[in-house]
């Protein structure tokens, strides 16, 4: 039997001694990489990629690490969450931008890993914040809040995106300024990669626009972005016309589940509608997390 088809290997192991333990290689593991930490809350990490992995720029995985031993029976069981894929479709490797929950059954021991660990991945993609879940449109917006970025940092690296738009903006919003760190970083890359720059053209690349805020930090942009929205001053300092329509706009919202229904809310003012993978429209959303 092929070692991809042993579904009790996929789900559970069970140690024998401490020192065989180490040595078991986890069920889909991928090795780590790289690790970059940018506040007490927030690191990002790479992966290698599992070669039969294909995936769409936008869409999330499980991945986690062994839970501890169950005392009774001795047996681990996987701890797995949903993370959205941060790299794009194109890449080798596999980013991933994550919270760090001090009491949080993954991310408490997930912040802790170092090159050369192993992860688990499981390789069975899936998201609404894709490309074929919107109507073909002239302006694709970006709404993220926190980790909520971690999708659109795959979709910015994405030719497609510059190719299907004539205008991407992307807003992100934490309370403070070292929040912003990750996207800000990737911005500058996207803007700064020579690699990139080739694929997509100067044109491309002056497509996109950036637009960060924290709400309770000092910094150059400050506001919720739906109270910037509202007000008509996240339009003014970009130069536009207040509103959008469903004709050419086209957005894809992922924050918390109180920042995700009030785009939703003010999305549907503008007369854009909800679409999903089975029935593409004009705006998609999903969840940066659940709770
Ligand atoms: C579709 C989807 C995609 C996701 N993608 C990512 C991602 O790319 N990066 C990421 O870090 N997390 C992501 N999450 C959240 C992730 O699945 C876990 O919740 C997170 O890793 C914490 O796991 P935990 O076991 O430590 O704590 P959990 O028990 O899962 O969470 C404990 C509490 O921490 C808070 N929390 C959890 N995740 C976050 C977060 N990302 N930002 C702020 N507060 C949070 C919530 O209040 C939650 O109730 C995603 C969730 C969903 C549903």
């Amino acid at each position: 039997m092929p070692s991809g088809h042993r579904p009790d290997i996929m789900t559970e192991q069970t140690p024998v001694t401490q020192a065989a333990a180490a040595k078991v290689t986890l069920p889909d593991a991928q090795t780590v990489t790289e690790v970059r930490h940018y506040t007490d809350r927030l690191f990002s990490f790479k992966t290698t990629r599992p070669a039969s992995l294909r995936f769409r720029s936008g869409e999330f995985v499980m991945i986690g690490l062994m839970g501890d031993a169950d005392p009774r029976t001795g047996k681990q069981k996987p701890l797995l969450r949903a993370y959205s894929i941060a790299s794009p479709s194109w890449d080798d490797e596999l980013e991933f931008y994550s919270i760090k929950v001090q009491d949080g059954p993954l991310t408490s021991k997930l912040q802790h890993i170092e090159p050369g660990d192993e992860v688990i991945l499981r390789p069975k993609p899936v998201g609404t914040l894709v490309h074929d879940a919107l109507l073909p449109g002239k302006r694709l917006w970006l709404f993220a809040t926190g980790t909520g970025f971690a999708p659109f940092s795959s979709l910015l690296r994405d030719p497609q995106t510059y190719e299907d738009y004539d205008q991407v903006i992307v807003t992100h919003t934490c309370r403070d300024v070292a929040e912003l760190t990750y996207s800000g970083e990737i911005i500058e890359k996207i803007r700064t990669d020579e690699l990139f720059a080739e694929l997509i053209g100067a044109e491309g690349l002056a497509k996109l626009t950036y637009y960060p805020t924290t709400t309770r930090e000092e910094s150059p942009k400050m506001g919720r972005v739906t109270d910037l929205l509202k007000s008509g001053e996240l339009f003014r300092d970009l130069g536009l016309a207040e509103g959008m329509s469903p004709d050419t706009d086209r957005a894809m919202v992922c924050g918390s589940i109180g920042l995700n229904l009030d785009l939703k809310e003010i999305l549907e003012g503008y007369g854009l509608r909800e679409g999903a993978n089975s029935e593409p429209a004009e705006y998609v959303v999903e969840k940066a997390f659940v709770g």
